[in-house]
């Protein structure tokens, strides 16, 4: 390898150092950079491309059942935010304030919003006025700021991070659970078919839910070193949001009633955890659906067949547009096909055609898919077809390895040494009986940062929502008290 490629390529192990290697796949696949402002990035074209993609499904899917979009503020008043103390405690350190604007001292602080609960529910009060108004389904993507004082790390720790919050109030606490379960689903969704990694779907720990809700439900992902992503958050909010803000109704008998609120929000964590699923030693890896570049087609020649071979390459990559999908052509004269091949691999474009003068001849196209390096060879007639089928097998293979990589790693374990053991050793879940006691998270957090990321629930609707089904054994895998809760633990990020 030449210095540039060395330069180039990706020099870290995914495996022996997944911190250090992450931060190099962002950088090198021109994803992101680091901000001057420490806890801040710059996400580049082909980062946000990928933000915009994870938009396009969902804001699609939020808009077919019944979702508006709106936008507030960035800023809150402070006694907005004040408002919410007596159900919320849990943003105070972390609020970034404005107190100046221009040369003028501002008489009232102005919060960068940490979430948007506190200005988006008075209007929601403003707004609701009778039965017929509900339910009301409002969503903003726009950017949120906690002032955490973490290690960087792009797209999982930013003090500012892109994401989606919706708001929603319903006159009933069915239809809230309607809509907490609708949202999920639709964020299972968007990991499962369109960023390739499935996910378990579960709720929070009483102890770990929103602030303020009554039940926050959540998809988690599991990395392939062990650790598990929180995805995406839906949460049935109840009724306290509703009476802190005064969202009531005249309902049929023109009586007044308190609402039932959620709200849901997924961020481009998703985007670090598709990085962190796929992508491996040679750089990034994306399922087909989320490629800014789907087929890269390289040709190779030599003076004498380069013309040939490139009108035939040009051939191919004309119907492959037309045919709706995102190719480029690499016809640069000044780099090698080995140079391009390392670039197109780090970038993670997932289907490489090769093109030379045998294809020509043959009327033939070399495939490469990006994950395995799997070769194969496609009739010049038929590329559009097998270009198809190929990004089909590819999105399957990345699927089937991130399946196969959570199938392995639940596992059952009942008793606090078997349970340290068990996730010191291979990471993971390890699901057990619990009592219900915080305590219980505490003694297995103290020993190896491993919590509850997860519990179960029995079936979604009627009188049971939000709640989780009996453990196979009945006492606490920590304490040994009886024990009525499946609960995960694992180390997450
Ligand atoms: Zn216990």
């Amino acid at each position: 390898m030449s210095d540039e490629s060395q330069e180039l390529g990706i020099t870290e192990s995914k495996s022996h150092k997944p911190g250090e290697w992450y931060a190099e796949v962002v950088q090198k696949a021109n994803l992101a950079d680091y901000a001057p402002m420490g806890g801040f990035i710059v996400t580049k074209p082909r980062g946000y491309a990928l933000w915009e993609a994870i938009q396009d499904s969902l804001d699609g899917w939020f808009k077919e059942t019944g979702v508006d979009n709106v936008y507030f503020p960035m800023f809150i008043p402070e006694s907005y935010l004040e408002r919410e103390k007596d159900i919320v405690e849990g943003f105070d350190p972390e609020v970034a304030w404005v107190t100046q604007g221009g040369h003028e001292e501002l008489e009232e602080r102005l919060a960068v919003r940490p979430t948007s609960e506190s200005i988006i529910a008075p209007f929601m009060a403003e707004w609701t006025r009778s039965h017929r108004d509900l339910p009301m389904r409002l969503n903003q993507w726009c950017s949120v700021v906690r002032w955490e004082a973490t290690e960087t790390k792009p797209f999982f720790r930013t003090k500012e991070f892109m994401w989606q919050e919706g708001h929603t109030a319903h006159a009933s606490n069915a239809g809230a659970w309607e809509e907490v379960w609708t949202r999920l689903g639709q964020y299972e969704r968007v990991y499962e078919d369109v960023l390739a990694i499935p996910v378990l779907r579960g709720k929070k720990p009483e102890h770990d839910k929103f602030p303020g809700a009554d039940t926050t439900t959540t998809v988690e992902a599991l990395m392939p070193d062990g650790k598990s992503v929180q995805g995406a958050t839906s949460h049935n909010l109840g009724q306290s949001f509703a009476e802190a803000f005064d969202i009531t109704f005249a309902d049929e008998d023109e009586a007044e009633q308190t609402a039932y609120t959620t709200s849901w929000g997924l961020s481009w964590r998703a985007i670090g955890a598709l990085i962190m699923t796929h992508s491996d030693d040679q750089g990034l890896v994306l399922p087909p659906t989320v490629a800014p570049t789907q087929v890269v087609i390289v040709p190779i020649w030599q003076e004498d067949t380069k013309d040939d071979v490139l009108e035939y390459s040009e051939e191919i990559a004309e119907d492959l547009e037309d045919a709706g999908f995102r190719v480029e052509l690499d016809d640069r004269d000044e780099r090698n096909p080995g140079f391009k091949f390392n670039e197109h691999e780090l970038n993670g474009i997932p289907l490489r055609l090769e093109i030379g003068p045998h294809e020509v001849d043959d009327g033939e196209a070399t495939l490469v898919h990006r994950p395995d390096n799997e070769q194969s060879v496609a009739e010049r007639d038929e590329i559009v077809d097998a270009v198809d089928e190929h990004l089909d097998e590819i999105y399957d293979k990345l699927y089937e390895a991130a399946e196969e990589n959570l199938e392995e790693n639940v596992r059952e374990a009942y008793s606090p040494e078997e349970i340290l053991g068990t996730i010191g050793k291979h990471g993971g879940y390890v699901k057990t009986a619990w009592c219900g006691d915080e305590a219980c998270e505490e003694a297995i957090k103290e020993k190896i940062a491993a919590e509850i990321v997860m519990q179960p629930l029995a079936d979604e609707g009627g009188e049971t929502a939000g709640e989780v089904p009996e453990p196979d054994r009945d006492e606490c895998g920590v304490c040994g008290d009886p024990a009525d809760e499946i609960a995960y633990f694992a180390k997450s990020y």
